[in-house]
């Protein structure tokens, strides 16, 4: 069984640098808030190029604090709307309705499947304070466009970065383009720590100041509470691990470059399609990390069975879009036809750091195989 990704191989990988990364923070009898968060989120804001990095418990939180923060700075107050794509992950969405804004969904460019700017633009109201793009699958959106529109538009920009760690456009990385951005090292994240973990990246020292607080009940302070704030922390073993496994990142992602090319140059089948090259692509100097390899299939769920018999487990990113989610059901009257169709034809391939070549091959020869038989 060629499983989609085997997460105690990826970690056996550097199993005895995270043990000794946990046995250090065990004996260091310091859990929450020491020296091992200080180092990764200063390791972390310089490998995104931020001024800085700030731990949180997850990447819901993140997102969350950003936009908290800006409320509480005086940047936007509930009732607002912020734009964010039709086909994402519900995180995105969810970070937006919990601080009381209204997300508006707009259709992603069914190619590159990643907000379309020109989208963004009409979608824009008075109502409108942020843009919320998200690096789906680790494909960077468009963002010298999409930073253009928010500049015409005087608008703020939150990345979503979850799935695109050491993504960049011309150089410059997933999480330093917006005004803020969040991150993910959920486990099967590309940066996965050994349970829930993630980050706030930001050049806005206010911004930045803002969330340690809101993520530490509200406190500048020991005991003196400013905000109604939340508990979100980046623990010490996590962050000691993250530390760990950020060294080994760029290499995974080249890796995963490579499965990635043995795909979109073997896979035939003219009933598969493949993630398109973007612009970006196209030119070196940007890349996609490829968090997630994406093929589109008429016949997807047909596919998937076809890929089973061979031994090969598949995923759904995402079966259902946002807008026909029970918890969205005011959104249910709105049609997204292409998110919709996003949703119904999508599969995504095994890849990782430890799927071998040789699986790789197997998967591409399962897929060509597809409707033949
Ligand atoms: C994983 C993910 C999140 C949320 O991260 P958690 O750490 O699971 O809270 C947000 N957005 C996207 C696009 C994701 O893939």
């Amino acid at each position: 069984m060629i499983k989609f990704l085997e997460l105690k191989d990826i970690n056996s990988l550097c199993r005895d640098e995270l043990v000794a990364a946990c046995t250090r923070v065990v004996d260091s009898g310091w859990y929450i808030g020491g020296t091992e968060l200080q180092i990764f989120e200063r390791e972390f804001a310089a490998y995104c190029g931020t001024r800085h990095c700030i731990g949180v418990a997850n990447g819901l939180d993140a997102l969350v604090l950003v936009i908290r923060a800006w409320k509480e700075l005086g940047y936007m107050s509930e009732g607002d709307e912020i734009i964010v794509p039709s086909n994402t992950y519900i995180a995105s969405v969810l970070a937006i309705s919990e601080n009381g804004l209204v997300p508006v969904l707009v259709e992603p460019d069914p190619d590159t499947r990643n907000l379309c700017p020109m989208a963004v633009e009409s979608a824009i109201t008075k109502k409108t304070k942020a843009i919320l793009p998200v690096h789906l699958y680790g494909r960077m959106a468009d963002m010298p466009k999409i930073m253009a529109v928010a500049k015409r538009h005087g608008l703020l920009v939150l990345e979503d970065s979850a799935q695109a760690h050491g993504a960049h456009i011309d150089g410059k990385k997933a999480g330093s383009w917006g005004d803020a951005s969040g991150f993910s090292f959920y486990p099967g994240k590309n940066l996965g720590a050994l349970g829930d973990a993630g980050a706030v990246t930001t050049n806005d020292d206010k911004l930045a100041v803002t969330i340690r607080a809101l993520g530490n009940y509200g406190s500048y302070e020991k005991y003196k509470n400013t905000y109604r704030g939340v508990n979100s922390r980046l623990d010490e073993v996590q962050a000691a691990c993250l530390s760990v496994k950020l060294k080994y990142l760029d290499a995974q992602t080249a890796y995963r470059r490579e499965i990635a090319q043995l795909y979109s140059a073997t896979i035939t089948n003219p009933l598969i399609s493949l993630p398109v090259a973007s612009e970006f692509d196209a030119s070196s100097n940007s890349s996609h990390v490829w968090h997630v390899y994406t093929v589109l299939c008429d016949q997807r769920d047909e596919l998937q069975k076809h890929l089973a018999e061979h031994g090969i487990q598949t995923l759904i990113h995402y079966p259902i879009p946002p807008h026909q989610q029970q918890a969205y059901s005011e959104l249910a009257g709105h049609s997204y036809p292409v998110a919709e169709r996003i949703h119904q034809r999508i599969l995504s391939l095994p890849i990782g750091p430890t799927l071998s070549m040789a699986e790789a091959q197997v998967i591409v020869s399962a897929c060509n195989s597809f409707g033949r038989n």
